[in-house]
């Protein structure tokens, strides 16, 4: 790798994030994605060891790892007061100087990068190699959206009017790239920000926002309370100070908050079911690291995450990936983030509902090929599961489970495959293996998904490079993809420039 490139989380080289800062700032340097932490590097070895030993809390899910209050409806209404009155004056500041403080920001995300890795591990089980590149996109957020700001503001003819104030309610799943790059996309815009993290992952939220805060954006205009979910939480995304809504979570809560207020432009991200298609022109080695990865990454707890993987023809009949892919997730280490060789952590919450059922019941005709098992008593910790046998239209088919359970699916072509794919009302994410060129082709014209990944992993999806966002269910409301070079437009609208003589 370049020098440049070369990444020692020990030796944090100020000079060079200072000169990267100043070429960002004046125009001469482009965006260039954040790397993560070179693992070979025997100081970031010490370095990873140093955060993992900090981590508490997730064992047994009893400890404390933070307090919050719930805020009341005094509390909302004044926060809902500061935002509107804090709006102007971020607005008028400029979309240069908003983009000096946001690439700033980037700077001080990556000086917490030890600080979010340990919260992410003890609050939501995240792993270092899960919670790394995580990080990294929410910096790459910070400098992304900072340049595309500036874009607004040079549209011949028209101005950018953006949102005044913003409402961002993520989920905890991703619970620091997802509100840092909301966040960081309305506030690039010129909009102020309330953020209400996700219970679960109330502390990593915080600690991105403070890096924020650090960075220069004023504390009026990025703003961060804490609700019950059901009573006052209703009360924030409807209330009639809000004037835009960036939701990412379950498709039935965009539509629930959609109801509330018809009217409120939102952007949302939402659930998927999403199948990796292996064809017998498949790199099956790879093939089977892929689904693995993507389906038990994070415990399965991506919207992105595979859920099903469809074996085309002789795949189906040999039993040659079918054996590769059980032996890889079998081999899985399953445990805690505190234990540095955990591949797969625990589930955010005892499993239960839908959850539950997925990892402990079977429909028709199914069987497990790897059966999950209940690893302690936490209810939170559970060995990977693989069932075979799901029939096109049963329930394991069409759901989302958000945890980690993969099944899979036979088709005889190609065709079929993709048919059984887009008989999904989701449409977030999808996978093909395949070498064979008009495959490709042929899958790419005719596959339902937002985010199509060829001979990859299907999650993970980079900033600039692979932007992210859904189809069908996947996606309430209008939105162009988040990282992606029009995501702003969504932060606003446009009037007619004013004549000048
Ligand atoms: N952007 C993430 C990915 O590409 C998924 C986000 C989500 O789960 O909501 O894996």
């Amino acid at each position: 790798p370049a020098p440049h490139r070369i990444q020692d989380r020990t030796k944090p080289d100020a000079a060079a994030i200072e000169a990267k800062l100043s070429a960002l700032a004046d125009g001469t340097a482009d965006f260039e994605n954040t790397p993560d932490t070179d693992p070979d590097l025997p100081g970031n070895r010490a370095w990873g060891r140093a955060i993992v030993q900090k981590m508490v809390g997730s064992t047994l899910g009893n400890d404390t790892i933070a307090a919050h209050t719930l805020a009341t409806e005094d509390e909302l209404n004044a926060v809902m007061d500061t935002a509107v009155a804090a709006s102007a004056g971020w607005q008028e500041m400029g979309a240069a100087a908003r983009a000096a403080i946001l690439h700033r920001a980037g700077v001080t995300l990556e000086a917490r990068r030890a600080e979010l890795l340990e919260v992410m591990g003890s609050e939501c089980g995240k792993t270092l190699d899960q919670g790394d590149p995580e990080v990294s996109e929410a910096i790459d957020f910070a400098h992304y959206y900072a340049q595309r700001g500036l874009e607004l503001e040079n549209v011949d003819g028209a101005v950018f009017v953006p949102s005044k104030v913003t409402v961002v309610t993520p989920p905890w799943n991703f619970p620091v790239a997802i509100p840092a790059g909301s966040a960081l996309s309305a506030l690039a815009a010129g909009s102020a920000v309330v953020i209400k993290p996700a219970g679960q992952a109330a502390r990593s939220g915080a600690v991105m926002i403070e890096a924020l805060w650090e960075a220069g954006v004023p504390r009026d205009v990025l703003q961060f309370i804490q609700l019950s979910e059901k009573g006052l939480g209703t009360e924030l995304v409807s209330h009639p100070a809000v004037d835009r809504l960036i939701l990412t979570g379950g498709y039935e809560t965009a539509q629930l908050f959609r109801s509330f207020r018809k009217d409120l432009p939102m952007l949302a991200e939402t659930s998927g079911k999403n199948a990796v298609i292996v064809t017998p022109n498949a790199d099956l080695d790879l093939a089977a690291k892929d689904v693995a990865l993507s389906a038990f990454g994070h415990a399965g707890q991506k919207c992105s995450a595979a859920s099903l993987v469809i074996m085309v023809g002789s795949v189906a009949k040999s039993k040659r990936f079918h054996n590769q892919l059980v032996d890889a997730v079998n081999s899985l280490k399953i445990g805690y983030p505190q234990d540095p060789q955990t591949q797969m952590g625990p589930v955010i919450e005892p499993a239960q509902g839908k959850l539950l059922r997925g990892l402990t019941t079977l429909g028709s005709g199914e069987k497990w090929v790897l059966e999950p098992s209940k690893l302690d008593d936490s209810g939170k910790l559970w060995s990977p599961g693989i069932r075979s046998g799901v029939k096109r239209g049963s329930e394991f088919h069409l759901t989302e489970y958000f945890g980690p359970i993969l099944g899979v699916m036979t088709a005889e072509t190609l065709e079929e495959a993709i048919a059984m794919v887009n008989d999904i009302d989701y449409g977030l994410t999808s996978g093909l293996h395949s070498l064979d060129s008009d495959e490709m082709a042929h899958w790419l014209e005719n596959i339902q998904a937002g985010n199509l990944y060829i001979n990859r992993g299907i999650t993970g999806a980079i900033v600039q490079r692979q932007p992210f966002g859904g189809w069908k269910k996947s996606a309430v409301g209008a939105g162009t993809k988040a990282g992606g070079p029009n995501y702003l437009v969504g932060m606003g609208s446009w009037k007619d420039a004013p004549i000048t003589a």
